[in-house]
Protein backbone atom coordinates (compact mmCIF):
# COMPACT_ATOMS: atom_id res chain seq x y z
CA UNK A 1 0.00 0.00 0.00
CA UNK A 2 1.40 3.18 -0.98
CA UNK A 3 1.72 6.27 1.54
CA UNK A 4 -0.93 8.37 -0.34
CA UNK A 5 -3.54 5.32 -0.78
CA UNK A 6 -6.50 5.39 1.71
CA UNK A 7 -7.36 1.96 3.32
CA UNK A 8 -10.30 1.25 1.47
CA UNK A 9 -12.39 -1.46 3.06
CA UNK A 10 -14.78 -3.66 1.50
CA UNK A 11 -17.94 -2.18 2.94
CA UNK A 12 -16.84 1.22 2.44
CA UNK A 13 -16.67 0.37 -1.33
CA UNK A 14 -20.27 -1.69 -1.74
CA UNK A 15 -21.99 1.00 -0.09
CA UNK A 16 -20.91 3.76 -1.97
CA UNK A 17 -21.23 1.47 -5.25
CA UNK A 18 -24.81 0.85 -4.51
CA UNK A 19 -25.63 4.27 -2.94
CA UNK A 20 -24.17 6.11 -6.41
CA UNK A 21 -25.04 3.12 -8.97
CA UNK A 22 -21.78 1.61 -9.87
CA UNK A 23 -23.04 -1.70 -9.01
CA UNK A 24 -26.22 -4.00 -7.54
CA UNK A 25 -26.74 -7.43 -6.53
CA UNK A 26 -28.50 -9.07 -9.43
CA UNK A 27 -32.23 -10.11 -8.72
CA UNK A 28 -31.91 -8.01 -5.71
CA UNK A 29 -35.98 -7.57 -5.75
CA UNK A 30 -36.65 -11.25 -5.27
CA UNK A 31 -33.69 -11.94 -2.47
CA UNK A 32 -30.67 -11.91 -5.02
CA UNK A 33 -28.85 -14.43 -6.58
CA UNK A 34 -25.67 -15.49 -5.57
CA UNK A 35 -22.46 -14.77 -7.70
CA UNK A 36 -24.87 -12.45 -10.14
CA UNK A 37 -24.16 -8.69 -10.32
CA UNK A 38 -25.83 -5.68 -12.39
CA UNK A 39 -23.95 -3.04 -13.26
CA UNK A 40 -25.89 0.34 -12.65
CA UNK A 41 -25.55 3.94 -14.88
CA UNK A 42 -22.44 4.29 -13.40
CA UNK A 43 -20.80 0.98 -13.56
CA UNK A 44 -22.04 0.40 -16.90
CA UNK A 45 -20.52 3.74 -18.06
CA UNK A 46 -17.17 2.24 -16.40
CA UNK A 47 -17.37 -1.24 -17.29
CA UNK A 48 -17.56 0.52 -21.39
CA UNK A 49 -14.55 2.35 -20.51
CA UNK A 50 -12.55 -0.32 -19.22
CA UNK A 51 -13.56 -2.51 -22.67
CA UNK A 52 -12.89 0.60 -25.26
CA UNK A 53 -9.32 1.24 -23.33
CA UNK A 54 -8.59 -2.67 -23.72
CA UNK A 55 -9.73 -2.77 -27.38
CA UNK A 56 -8.02 0.30 -28.25
CA UNK A 57 -4.43 -1.14 -27.05
CA UNK A 58 -4.71 -4.80 -28.06
CA UNK A 59 -6.73 -4.36 -31.43
CA UNK A 60 -7.22 -0.78 -32.88
CA UNK A 61 -3.82 0.99 -32.19
CA UNK A 62 -1.90 -2.65 -33.29
CA UNK A 63 -1.71 -3.89 -36.85
CA UNK A 64 -0.97 -7.46 -35.99
CA UNK A 65 -4.60 -7.69 -33.49
CA UNK A 66 -7.98 -8.11 -35.60
CA UNK A 67 -11.32 -8.03 -33.36
CA UNK A 68 -13.87 -11.54 -33.46
CA UNK A 69 -17.45 -11.95 -32.00
CA UNK A 70 -18.74 -15.51 -31.31
CA UNK A 71 -21.59 -16.97 -29.93
CA UNK A 72 -21.55 -17.82 -26.05
CA UNK A 73 -23.14 -21.62 -27.29
CA UNK A 74 -21.23 -23.30 -29.22
CA UNK A 75 -20.88 -27.35 -30.30
CA UNK A 76 -20.82 -29.47 -27.25
CA UNK A 77 -17.94 -31.39 -29.07
CA UNK A 78 -15.80 -28.26 -28.39
CA UNK A 79 -16.06 -28.98 -24.52
CA UNK A 80 -14.46 -32.34 -25.04
CA UNK A 81 -11.93 -30.84 -27.40
CA UNK A 82 -10.79 -28.09 -25.02
CA UNK A 83 -10.52 -30.72 -22.11
CA UNK A 84 -12.88 -28.42 -20.01
CA UNK A 85 -15.74 -31.18 -20.15
CA UNK A 86 -13.34 -33.65 -18.08
CA UNK A 87 -11.27 -31.57 -16.38
CA UNK A 88 -12.92 -28.00 -16.02
CA UNK A 89 -13.62 -29.12 -11.94
CA UNK A 90 -13.13 -27.56 -8.53
CA UNK A 91 -12.54 -29.80 -5.57
CA UNK A 92 -15.97 -29.10 -3.54
CA UNK A 93 -16.82 -30.68 -0.18
CA UNK A 94 -20.54 -30.80 1.92
CA UNK A 95 -20.51 -30.04 5.45
CA UNK A 96 -22.81 -33.19 6.95
CA UNK A 97 -24.00 -31.00 9.88
CA UNK A 98 -24.84 -27.57 8.07
CA UNK A 99 -25.35 -28.56 4.65
CA UNK A 100 -23.07 -26.11 3.31
CA UNK A 101 -20.89 -26.52 0.07
CA UNK A 102 -17.43 -24.83 -0.08
CA UNK A 103 -14.19 -25.00 -2.37
CA UNK A 104 -11.51 -27.32 -0.94
CA UNK A 105 -9.03 -25.63 -1.94
CA UNK A 106 -10.14 -21.99 -0.69
CA UNK A 107 -10.89 -24.08 2.74
CA UNK A 108 -7.52 -24.68 3.22
CA UNK A 109 -6.17 -21.82 1.60
CA UNK A 110 -8.04 -19.06 4.12
CA UNK A 111 -6.76 -21.73 6.81
CA UNK A 112 -2.34 -21.34 5.63
CA UNK A 113 -2.98 -24.77 4.39
CA UNK A 114 -2.58 -26.55 0.97
CA UNK A 115 -5.23 -29.44 -0.12
CA UNK A 116 -3.18 -32.98 0.40
CA UNK A 117 -3.30 -35.83 -2.28
CA UNK A 118 -3.96 -38.96 -0.63
CA UNK A 119 -1.64 -42.50 -1.01
CA UNK A 120 -2.80 -43.21 -4.56
CA UNK A 121 -1.57 -39.67 -5.99
CA UNK A 122 -4.69 -38.47 -7.57
CA UNK A 123 -7.45 -38.51 -4.41
CA UNK A 124 -7.62 -34.92 -2.49
CA UNK A 125 -8.01 -35.07 0.75
CA UNK A 126 -8.72 -32.27 3.36
CA UNK A 127 -5.75 -31.46 6.15
CA UNK A 128 -7.28 -32.91 9.53
CA UNK A 129 -7.26 -29.29 11.17
CA UNK A 130 -9.79 -28.12 8.28
CA UNK A 131 -13.35 -27.09 10.05
CA UNK A 132 -16.50 -26.03 8.57
CA UNK A 133 -16.18 -22.07 8.24
CA UNK A 134 -19.94 -22.34 8.97
CA UNK A 135 -20.62 -24.30 11.66
CA UNK A 136 -17.00 -25.31 12.86
CA UNK A 137 -18.02 -29.03 12.37
CA UNK A 138 -15.24 -31.50 11.47
CA UNK A 139 -17.81 -33.61 9.90
CA UNK A 140 -16.93 -33.15 6.01
CA UNK A 141 -17.19 -34.96 3.22
CA UNK A 142 -14.02 -35.63 1.26
CA UNK A 143 -13.21 -33.05 -1.53
CA UNK A 144 -14.73 -34.59 -5.17
CA UNK A 145 -14.73 -32.81 -8.47
CA UNK A 146 -17.20 -30.34 -9.34
CA UNK A 147 -17.46 -29.25 -13.43
CA UNK A 148 -17.93 -25.35 -13.46
CA UNK A 149 -19.57 -25.45 -16.55
CA UNK A 150 -23.49 -24.51 -16.73
CA UNK A 151 -25.47 -27.11 -18.86
CA UNK A 152 -28.09 -25.99 -21.29
CA UNK A 153 -30.27 -27.52 -23.80
CA UNK A 154 -30.62 -26.75 -27.82
CA UNK A 155 -33.96 -26.70 -28.91
CA UNK A 156 -37.13 -27.87 -27.45
CA UNK A 157 -36.49 -31.62 -26.68
CA UNK A 158 -34.90 -31.96 -23.01
CA UNK A 159 -32.92 -35.31 -23.54
CA UNK A 160 -29.03 -35.95 -24.23
CA UNK A 161 -28.39 -34.93 -27.52
CA UNK A 162 -29.14 -31.44 -26.73
CA UNK A 163 -26.89 -30.70 -24.05
CA UNK A 164 -24.75 -28.13 -24.45
CA UNK A 165 -22.62 -25.38 -21.96
CA UNK A 166 -22.49 -21.53 -21.49
CA UNK A 167 -19.25 -20.66 -22.60
CA UNK A 168 -16.61 -20.56 -19.56
CA UNK A 169 -14.46 -18.52 -21.39
CA UNK A 170 -14.72 -16.63 -24.58
CA UNK A 171 -10.96 -18.55 -25.96
CA UNK A 172 -12.47 -21.50 -27.45
CA UNK A 173 -15.02 -18.98 -29.65
CA UNK A 174 -11.54 -17.59 -30.78
CA UNK A 175 -9.59 -20.75 -31.66
CA UNK A 176 -12.42 -22.64 -33.51
CA UNK A 177 -13.00 -19.62 -35.91
CA UNK A 178 -8.74 -19.31 -36.50
CA UNK A 179 -9.10 -21.12 -39.77
CA UNK A 180 -11.77 -18.76 -41.19
CA UNK A 181 -10.36 -15.95 -39.54
CA UNK A 182 -6.49 -16.53 -41.28
CA UNK A 183 -7.97 -17.12 -44.56
CA UNK A 184 -10.13 -13.42 -44.39
CA UNK A 185 -7.72 -11.42 -42.19
CA UNK A 186 -4.51 -10.75 -44.52
CA UNK A 187 -2.51 -11.83 -41.51
CA UNK A 188 0.63 -13.90 -41.55
CA UNK A 189 1.91 -15.63 -38.12
CA UNK A 190 2.43 -13.98 -35.84
CA UNK A 191 -0.84 -12.09 -35.55
CA UNK A 192 -3.62 -12.09 -32.86
CA UNK A 193 -7.75 -12.41 -32.15
CA UNK A 194 -9.21 -10.31 -29.99
CA UNK A 195 -12.35 -10.81 -27.99
CA UNK A 196 -14.46 -9.33 -25.20
CA UNK A 197 -17.35 -10.86 -24.26
CA UNK A 198 -19.76 -12.81 -21.38
CA UNK A 199 -18.55 -16.50 -19.74
CA UNK A 200 -19.96 -18.07 -17.35
CA UNK A 201 -18.93 -20.20 -14.61
CA UNK A 202 -21.13 -22.20 -11.90
CA UNK A 203 -18.68 -21.22 -9.34
CA UNK A 204 -19.08 -23.42 -5.61
CA UNK A 205 -18.56 -20.17 -3.89
CA UNK A 206 -18.83 -16.75 -5.66
CA UNK A 207 -17.53 -14.15 -2.87
CA UNK A 208 -15.63 -11.16 -2.67
CA UNK A 209 -18.31 -9.18 -4.11
CA UNK A 210 -18.02 -9.57 -7.62
CA UNK A 211 -14.10 -10.53 -7.66
CA UNK A 212 -15.76 -14.21 -8.04
CA UNK A 213 -18.96 -14.24 -10.11
CA UNK A 214 -20.93 -16.76 -12.10
CA UNK A 215 -21.10 -14.78 -14.95
CA UNK A 216 -18.56 -12.06 -15.95
CA UNK A 217 -16.74 -10.88 -19.10
CA UNK A 218 -13.51 -11.86 -20.53
CA UNK A 219 -11.57 -10.28 -22.43
CA UNK A 220 -8.92 -12.70 -24.24
CA UNK A 221 -5.87 -12.42 -26.88
CA UNK A 222 -4.95 -15.52 -28.71
CA UNK A 223 -1.83 -14.15 -30.45
CA UNK A 224 -0.66 -16.50 -32.93
CA UNK A 225 3.06 -17.45 -33.14
CA UNK A 226 5.55 -19.86 -34.71
CA UNK A 227 7.06 -22.57 -32.91
CA UNK A 228 9.65 -21.95 -31.26
CA UNK A 229 9.32 -17.65 -30.56
CA UNK A 230 6.94 -18.72 -27.14
CA UNK A 231 8.76 -16.93 -24.44
CA UNK A 232 10.07 -14.14 -26.20
CA UNK A 233 6.34 -13.53 -26.49
CA UNK A 234 5.18 -14.33 -23.44
CA UNK A 235 7.35 -11.61 -21.94
CA UNK A 236 6.50 -9.13 -24.83
CA UNK A 237 2.69 -9.89 -23.43
CA UNK A 238 3.50 -9.57 -19.82
CA UNK A 239 5.35 -6.01 -20.34
CA UNK A 240 2.57 -4.89 -22.99
CA UNK A 241 0.00 -5.80 -20.22
CA UNK A 242 1.33 -4.22 -17.32
CA UNK A 243 1.65 -1.06 -19.31
CA UNK A 244 -1.42 -0.83 -19.98
CA UNK A 245 -2.91 -1.87 -16.25
CA UNK A 246 -0.85 1.36 -15.45
CA UNK A 247 -2.08 3.41 -17.82
CA UNK A 248 -5.85 3.15 -16.21
CA UNK A 249 -4.42 4.41 -13.26
CA UNK A 250 -3.83 1.49 -11.58
CA UNK A 251 0.02 2.03 -9.67
CA UNK A 252 2.79 -0.08 -10.38
CA UNK A 253 3.17 -0.65 -6.17
CA UNK A 254 -0.21 -2.48 -6.41
CA UNK A 255 0.69 -4.43 -9.18
CA UNK A 256 2.26 -8.01 -8.81
CA UNK A 257 2.95 -10.78 -11.19
CA UNK A 258 3.18 -14.19 -10.29
CA UNK A 259 5.20 -16.35 -12.21
CA UNK A 260 4.11 -20.23 -12.74
CA UNK A 261 7.02 -22.39 -11.38
CA UNK A 262 7.39 -25.41 -13.71
CA UNK A 263 5.79 -27.64 -11.25
CA UNK A 264 2.43 -25.83 -11.86
CA UNK A 265 2.22 -25.26 -15.50
CA UNK A 266 -0.26 -27.15 -17.29
CA UNK A 267 1.06 -29.74 -19.47
CA UNK A 268 1.09 -28.68 -22.39
CA UNK A 269 1.90 -24.62 -21.04
CA UNK A 270 5.67 -23.67 -21.29
CA UNK A 271 4.84 -20.48 -19.09
CA UNK A 272 2.24 -18.56 -17.55
CA UNK A 273 2.45 -15.20 -15.06
CA UNK A 274 -0.27 -14.29 -13.37
CA UNK A 275 -1.26 -10.08 -13.62
CA UNK A 276 -2.36 -9.73 -9.57
CA UNK A 277 -3.63 -6.51 -7.68
CA UNK A 278 -4.15 -5.60 -3.68
CA UNK A 279 -7.49 -6.02 -3.57
CA UNK A 280 -8.66 -4.64 0.16
CA UNK A 281 -9.10 -8.81 0.72
CA UNK A 282 -6.24 -9.74 -0.34
CA UNK A 283 -3.76 -9.69 -3.38
CA UNK A 284 -5.19 -11.86 -6.07
CA UNK A 285 -5.48 -12.24 -9.85
CA UNK A 286 -6.70 -9.91 -12.70
CA UNK A 287 -5.24 -11.64 -15.72
CA UNK A 288 -3.35 -14.84 -16.54
CA UNK A 289 -0.78 -14.61 -19.57
CA UNK A 290 0.21 -18.26 -20.97
CA UNK A 291 1.91 -19.77 -23.30
CA UNK A 292 -0.14 -22.33 -24.73
CA UNK A 293 2.12 -24.16 -27.37
CA UNK A 294 -0.46 -25.70 -29.62
CA UNK A 295 -2.42 -27.69 -27.59
CA UNK A 296 -6.23 -25.34 -28.77
CA UNK A 297 -5.74 -25.60 -32.41
CA UNK A 298 -4.00 -29.32 -32.23
CA UNK A 299 -6.95 -30.57 -30.12
CA UNK A 300 -9.68 -28.97 -32.46
CA UNK A 301 -7.99 -30.23 -35.58
CA UNK A 302 -8.48 -33.31 -34.13
CA UNK A 303 -11.83 -33.03 -32.99
CA UNK A 304 -13.41 -31.73 -35.78
CA UNK A 305 -11.20 -33.15 -38.25
CA UNK A 306 -10.20 -29.72 -39.63
CA UNK A 307 -6.93 -28.79 -40.54
CA UNK A 308 -5.72 -25.67 -37.84
CA UNK A 309 -2.12 -25.95 -39.97
CA UNK A 310 -0.70 -22.46 -41.91
CA UNK A 311 1.70 -22.62 -44.92
CA UNK A 312 4.87 -20.49 -44.46
CA UNK A 313 5.69 -18.60 -48.13
CA UNK A 314 9.38 -18.17 -46.71
CA UNK A 315 10.04 -21.37 -45.58
CA UNK A 316 7.78 -23.67 -47.61
CA UNK A 317 6.62 -25.34 -43.91
CA UNK A 318 3.27 -26.42 -42.60
CA UNK A 319 2.88 -25.97 -38.89
CA UNK A 320 0.20 -25.93 -36.30
CA UNK A 321 0.97 -22.28 -34.31
CA UNK A 322 1.84 -22.33 -30.88
CA UNK A 323 -0.12 -19.55 -29.16
CA UNK A 324 0.38 -16.79 -26.31
CA UNK A 325 -2.63 -15.83 -24.52
CA UNK A 326 -3.63 -12.72 -22.51
CA UNK A 327 -6.97 -13.67 -20.50
CA UNK A 328 -8.65 -10.59 -18.51
CA UNK A 329 -11.47 -10.20 -16.51
CA UNK A 330 -13.57 -7.08 -16.85
CA UNK A 331 -15.21 -7.27 -13.59
CA UNK A 332 -11.97 -7.44 -11.66
CA UNK A 333 -10.68 -5.07 -13.56
CA UNK A 334 -13.74 -2.69 -12.88
CA UNK A 335 -13.24 -3.73 -9.61
CA UNK A 336 -9.38 -2.83 -8.96
CA UNK A 337 -10.30 0.53 -10.68
CA UNK A 338 -13.19 1.20 -8.14
CA UNK A 339 -10.70 0.25 -5.48
CA UNK A 340 -8.08 2.33 -6.11
CA UNK A 341 -9.85 4.99 -6.73
CA UNK A 342 -11.88 5.29 -3.46
CA UNK A 343 -10.18 7.92 -0.90
CA UNK A 344 -12.00 10.29 1.88
CA UNK A 345 -10.58 13.46 2.59
CA UNK A 346 -10.45 16.50 4.96
CA UNK A 347 -11.13 19.40 2.79
CA UNK A 348 -10.33 23.03 4.91
CA UNK A 349 -13.46 25.42 5.06
CA UNK A 350 -11.01 27.86 3.60
CA UNK A 351 -7.79 28.31 3.21
CA UNK A 352 -6.51 30.06 5.68
CA UNK A 353 -7.55 26.65 8.35
CA UNK A 354 -4.87 24.57 6.22
CA UNK A 355 -4.60 21.95 3.34
CA UNK A 356 -6.33 19.14 1.97
CA UNK A 357 -5.29 15.87 3.31
CA UNK A 358 -6.39 12.45 3.66
CA UNK A 359 -8.96 11.33 6.28
CA UNK A 360 -7.58 9.18 9.08
CA UNK A 361 -10.70 6.84 8.76
CA UNK A 362 -12.72 6.66 12.02
CA UNK A 363 -11.05 9.53 13.20
CA UNK A 364 -13.00 12.92 13.47
CA UNK A 365 -13.14 15.51 11.24
CA UNK A 366 -10.58 18.14 12.53
CA UNK A 367 -11.92 21.55 13.34
CA UNK A 368 -12.02 23.96 10.50
CA UNK A 369 -12.03 21.18 7.60
CA UNK A 370 -15.29 19.18 6.39
CA UNK A 371 -14.80 15.28 4.77
CA UNK A 372 -15.05 14.27 1.40
CA UNK A 373 -15.42 10.99 -0.17
CA UNK A 374 -13.59 11.24 -3.45
CA UNK A 375 -13.62 8.17 -6.65
CA UNK A 376 -10.19 9.33 -8.17
CA UNK A 377 -10.39 7.72 -11.34
CA UNK A 378 -7.95 8.55 -13.55
CA UNK A 379 -10.21 10.60 -16.32
CA UNK A 380 -9.94 8.13 -18.87
CA UNK A 381 -11.80 5.32 -16.70
CA UNK A 382 -14.38 7.96 -15.18
CA UNK A 383 -17.93 7.57 -15.94
CA UNK A 384 -18.81 11.10 -16.33
CA UNK A 385 -16.33 13.25 -17.58
CA UNK A 386 -17.34 16.63 -16.53
CA UNK A 387 -20.75 18.19 -14.90
CA UNK A 388 -21.90 21.47 -16.03
CA UNK A 389 -23.10 23.60 -13.80
CA UNK A 390 -25.41 27.56 -13.85
CA UNK A 391 -24.48 29.28 -10.95
CA UNK A 392 -27.94 30.20 -10.72
CA UNK A 393 -30.99 28.04 -11.63
CA UNK A 394 -33.35 30.91 -11.96
CA UNK A 395 -31.55 32.95 -14.27
CA UNK A 396 -32.51 32.06 -17.76
CA UNK A 397 -29.21 33.50 -19.16
CA UNK A 398 -27.10 31.29 -17.45
CA UNK A 399 -29.38 28.15 -17.65
CA UNK A 400 -29.07 28.47 -21.22
CA UNK A 401 -25.42 29.02 -21.61
CA UNK A 402 -24.84 25.98 -19.71
CA UNK A 403 -27.43 23.90 -21.44
CA UNK A 404 -25.33 25.00 -24.10
CA UNK A 405 -22.16 23.64 -23.08
CA UNK A 406 -23.69 20.84 -21.93
CA UNK A 407 -24.94 19.96 -25.05
CA UNK A 408 -21.82 20.49 -27.03
CA UNK A 409 -19.69 18.42 -24.32
CA UNK A 410 -22.13 15.23 -24.48
CA UNK A 411 -21.33 14.97 -27.85
CA UNK A 412 -17.65 13.76 -27.21
CA UNK A 413 -18.59 11.89 -23.73
CA UNK A 414 -20.81 10.98 -20.99
CA UNK A 415 -21.21 14.58 -19.15
CA UNK A 416 -23.58 15.79 -16.32
CA UNK A 417 -25.70 18.74 -16.11
CA UNK A 418 -26.86 19.73 -12.69
CA UNK A 419 -28.73 23.34 -11.46
CA UNK A 420 -29.80 22.14 -8.02
CA UNK A 421 -28.56 23.10 -4.76
CA UNK A 422 -25.06 25.08 -3.85
CA UNK A 423 -22.42 24.53 -6.22
CA UNK A 424 -20.21 23.19 -3.02
CA UNK A 425 -22.87 20.20 -2.70
CA UNK A 426 -23.17 20.36 -6.25
CA UNK A 427 -19.43 19.80 -6.43
CA UNK A 428 -19.22 17.18 -3.44
CA UNK A 429 -21.81 14.92 -5.79
CA UNK A 430 -19.50 14.62 -8.48
CA UNK A 431 -16.07 13.85 -6.45
CA UNK A 432 -18.18 10.88 -5.16
CA UNK A 433 -18.71 9.66 -8.48
CA UNK A 434 -15.42 10.39 -9.88
CA UNK A 435 -16.13 13.58 -12.28
CA UNK A 436 -12.74 14.82 -13.11
CA UNK A 437 -14.05 18.54 -14.28
CA UNK A 438 -16.86 20.54 -13.11
CA UNK A 439 -17.69 23.87 -15.02
CA UNK A 440 -19.06 26.21 -13.70
CA UNK A 441 -21.21 29.18 -15.63
CA UNK A 442 -21.49 32.46 -14.06
CA UNK A 443 -22.30 36.17 -14.68
CA UNK A 444 -18.44 36.05 -16.11
CA UNK A 445 -19.32 33.61 -18.32
CA UNK A 446 -21.84 35.98 -20.17
CA UNK A 447 -19.28 38.88 -20.59
CA UNK A 448 -16.21 37.12 -21.44
CA UNK A 449 -17.38 33.76 -22.64
CA UNK A 450 -15.06 31.95 -19.92
CA UNK A 451 -16.35 29.50 -17.43
CA UNK A 452 -14.58 28.16 -14.13
CA UNK A 453 -13.19 24.59 -15.11
CA UNK A 454 -12.27 22.82 -11.24
CA UNK A 455 -10.01 20.08 -11.25
CA UNK A 456 -11.39 16.78 -8.90
CA UNK A 457 -8.15 16.20 -7.12
CA UNK A 458 -7.08 19.56 -6.62
CA UNK A 459 -10.34 21.48 -6.49
CA UNK A 460 -8.50 24.18 -8.06
CA UNK A 461 -10.24 26.40 -10.31
CA UNK A 462 -8.89 27.85 -13.60
CA UNK A 463 -11.05 30.06 -16.18
CA UNK A 464 -11.03 28.69 -19.19
CA UNK A 465 -12.77 30.43 -22.38
CA UNK A 466 -15.41 28.33 -23.52
CA UNK A 467 -13.71 27.10 -26.84
CA UNK A 468 -11.19 24.81 -25.11
CA UNK A 469 -12.98 22.94 -22.99
CA UNK A 470 -13.15 20.16 -25.38
CA UNK A 471 -9.56 19.97 -25.55
CA UNK A 472 -8.56 20.74 -22.07
CA UNK A 473 -10.95 17.87 -21.32
CA UNK A 474 -9.82 15.45 -24.13
CA UNK A 475 -6.18 15.87 -23.09
CA UNK A 476 -6.77 14.54 -19.92
CA UNK A 477 -8.79 11.53 -20.97
CA UNK A 478 -5.87 10.27 -23.17
CA UNK A 479 -3.35 10.73 -20.93
P1 LIG B 1 -9.23 -18.07 -10.55
O1 LIG B 1 -7.99 -18.88 -10.28
O2 LIG B 1 -9.29 -16.77 -9.79
O3 LIG B 1 -10.50 -18.87 -10.49
P2 LIG B 1 -8.68 -18.63 -13.25
O4 LIG B 1 -7.20 -18.76 -13.22
O5 LIG B 1 -9.54 -19.82 -13.27
O6 LIG B 1 -9.14 -17.64 -12.07
P3 LIG B 1 -8.83 -17.98 -15.97
O7 LIG B 1 -9.51 -19.23 -16.36
O8 LIG B 1 -7.39 -17.82 -16.29
O9 LIG B 1 -9.08 -17.69 -14.44
O10 LIG B 1 -9.68 -16.77 -16.57
C1 LIG B 1 -9.08 -15.58 -17.02
C2 LIG B 1 -9.60 -14.38 -16.28
O11 LIG B 1 -11.03 -14.39 -16.22
C3 LIG B 1 -9.17 -14.32 -14.81
O12 LIG B 1 -7.87 -13.78 -14.68
C4 LIG B 1 -10.22 -13.42 -14.22
O13 LIG B 1 -9.91 -12.06 -14.43
C5 LIG B 1 -11.47 -13.77 -15.02
N1 LIG B 1 -12.30 -14.69 -14.23
C6 LIG B 1 -12.17 -16.03 -14.13
N2 LIG B 1 -13.12 -16.54 -13.34
C7 LIG B 1 -13.85 -15.49 -12.89
C8 LIG B 1 -14.99 -15.36 -12.03
N3 LIG B 1 -15.56 -16.42 -11.49
N4 LIG B 1 -15.48 -14.13 -11.81
C9 LIG B 1 -14.93 -13.03 -12.37
N5 LIG B 1 -13.85 -13.10 -13.19
C10 LIG B 1 -13.33 -14.30 -13.46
Amino acid sequence: MNATSYPVTMDLLTALCKRRGFIFQGSEIYGGLNGFWDYGPLGCELKRNVRSAWWQTVVQERDDVVGLDAAIIMHPRTWEASGHLQGFTDPMVDCRACRKRFRADQLCEDLGLKLETGPDGKTLVLPASVVCPACASKDLTPPRAFNLMFKTFVGPVEDDSAVTYLRPETAQGIFAQFPNVYSVARQKIPFGIAQIGKAFRNEINPRNYTFRSREFEQMELEFFIEPGTDAEWHETWVAERLRWYRSIGLPEGRLHRYVYPAKELAHYASACTDVLYDFPFGTQELEGIAARGNFDLSRHQEYSGKSMEVFDEETQKRFIPHVVEPSAGVDRIVLAVLCEAYREEWIPKDSATGVLRMAEPGAPVPAGFEARTVMGFHPRMAPVKAAIFPLMKNKPELVNKAQDVYRALRKKWPVFYDQTGAIGRRYRRQDEIGTPFGITVDFQTLEDGTVTLRDRDSMKQDRVPTEELISRIDAAVTS
